[in-house]
């Protein structure tokens, strides 16, 4: 999509720290770090968010967990534990409306997901 954010780096329009990328998706550090390990994990094609996944989508974002999984493997400050998460739609938190999932870790983040 033209002017998505996410499609933009996918496409190296505008700059990212990139940690991964093959021919479906794209790893990247976040641009303001919740954790000492933060990373947005995208599929290349564009999508909004999980409620709006077609097939071809979802077979990508399938791909994400081990992904997720071997970025982690190759950080030593993920050996304790790793979070992966996605958020979808307004109230979940959503502001980037390009399919993303956060890799998260670094320290104990805590049991809770609600606020
Ligand atoms: P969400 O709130 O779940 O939609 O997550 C969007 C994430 O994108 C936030 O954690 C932002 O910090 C991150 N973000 C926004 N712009 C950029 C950017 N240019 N590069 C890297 N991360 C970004
Ligand atoms: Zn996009």
């Amino acid at each position: 999509m033209k002017d998505c954010l996410f499609c933009k780096i996918a496409r190296k329009e505008i700059p990212a720290a990139l940690v991964y990328e093959d021919d479906q998706l794209v790893a990247f550090k976040d641009i303001s770090p919740q954790a000492p390990v933060h990373l947005l994990i995208i599929p290349k094609a564009h999508c909004a968010g999980l409620a709006d996944m077609t097939p071809e989508v979802a077979a990508a974002a399938a791909r994400i967990p081990l992904v997720a999984a071997g970025i982690a493997a190759d950080q030593d400050n993920l050996a304790g534990g790793w979070r992966l998460i996605s958020n979808c739609g307004l109230d979940a938190g959503q502001t980037v409306f390009h399919l993303h999932f956060h890799l998260l870790g670094g320290r104990p983040l805590g049991g809770k997901l609600c606020q």
